[in-house]
């Protein structure tokens, strides 16, 4: 089968599925994540939506929505920051875009008590038209990728087989078609040189790009990942904090791919929506006042709390840990104001 129908089963499976299992974030999980490291995180993120908000004549409704919210942990930071803003809250209506029905309750725990009802949908071409604010932290990452090998005679695609006891790589036959899912400047490649590319990103983009081409608002997509499209294999499986073997228990290891930034700023562009960076997230970060937030919380802390807000700070903003490696792209409609941080 393809590299993406692996993962797409590995993750997604409706009863083995990594998804579908367990609960993955966090310290006991098998990876943490941004919105987990700090409550500034997703507090910034909730006024960036704020600010978009305004800059485009404050419309009432407006969709809120997030894409893969994992605990629900970043929305329900984002929500606390907006109680400052009551009218966005009157106007805003909560979408969640989750497959997996055990992270759904998790989300419907953490947001249950907030000031907005949410509503789940199960894919992004199922929400209802109209201007949104869409948040992705550490979602494309998750979509699944098809991996191109360069061989003697042209481009084919990665698969993956099985003995029945194991499973292996192999690469299918050559076929001039692949050739055409190169980008040209990458197709004169070395022989055993890899392709990636996502189906299930590129759509997902184009259908949110189109919709702020059309209604005006916002995407904001957090993730790490690289700015230009480039060869390479990107793909690594992850389970208790510690990289494992890709192929070798599907359904109990997170698997992710980088985020081809590149590509998602092509497709938004050519649906009609405005690009803005990507940009490093240390920068992004600073940019929408991160180290003030930290100073007003530093102000009300213990000594540990006090400690845990600086290596909060540290893990997102160094460029050993996720300050450079995550990047952060915004959408917006065409003629709008450049967002916040940009
Ligand atoms: N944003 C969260 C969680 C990241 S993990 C955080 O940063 O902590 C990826 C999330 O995307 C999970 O909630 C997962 O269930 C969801 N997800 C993965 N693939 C998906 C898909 N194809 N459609 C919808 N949600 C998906």
């Amino acid at each position: 089968m393809r590299v993406s129908d692996f993962m797409a089963l590995a993750l997604g499976h409706p009863e083995y599925g990594y998804y579908m299992t367990r609960d993955p974030m966090g310290r006991a999980g098998d990876f943490t994540t941004a919105p987990e490291v700090s409550q500034m995180y997703g507090e910034l993120i909730g006024l960036w939506c704020i600010l978009v908000w305004q800059q485009t004549g404050k419309p009432d409704p407006i969709n809120l929505v997030e894409l893969g919210p994992g605990r629900g942990t970043l929305m329900a930071d984002a929500l606390r920051a907006a109680q400052g803003a009551p009218e966005f809250v009157k106007a805003a209506r909560l979408y969640l875009v989750e497959t997996s029905p055990l992270l759904r309750s998790h989300q419907a725990e953490t947001i249950g008590n907030m000031s907005l009802t949410p509503n789940w949908v199960g894919h992004v071409g199922d929400l209802p038209d109209g201007e949104a604010l869409f948040i992705a932290s550490e979602f494309f990452d998750a979509l699944p990728v098809r991996q191109l090998v360069r061989t003697k005679s042209g481009w084919g695609e990665r698969m993956i087989d099985s003995d029945g006891n194991e499973f292996g790589f192999v690469t299918g036959p050559a076929d001039r078609v692949y050739d055409l899912l190169v980008p040209e400047p990458l197709r004169q490649a070395y022989t055993g040189d890899i392709f990636e590319f996502s189906p299930a990103a590129i759509s997902t983009m184009s259908v949110v790009a189109d919709n702020i081409a059309h209604h005006g608002g916002g995407a904001l997509v957090l993730d790490y990942g690289h700015i230009s499209s480039g060869l390479g294999d990107t793909l690594q499986a992850v389970r208790a904090h510690t990289y494992v073997d890709l192929l070798n228990a599907p359904g109990a290891a997170d698997i992710t791919a980088h985020v081809d930034f590149a590509r998602l700023v092509r497709v938004a562009q050519g649906a009609g929506a405005d690009t803005h960076g990507p940009i490093a997230q240390a920068d992004f970060l600073r940019a929408v006042g991160i180290e003030s937030r930290a100073e007003s919380l530093r102000l009300k802390a213990t000594t540990d709390q006090a400690a845990d807000i600086d290596s909060a700070l540290h893990r997102l903003l160094d460029i050993q840990e996720m300050g450079q490696l995550f990047k952060v792209l915004a959408v917006t409609g065409p003629r709008q104001a450049a967002p916040p941080g940009f």
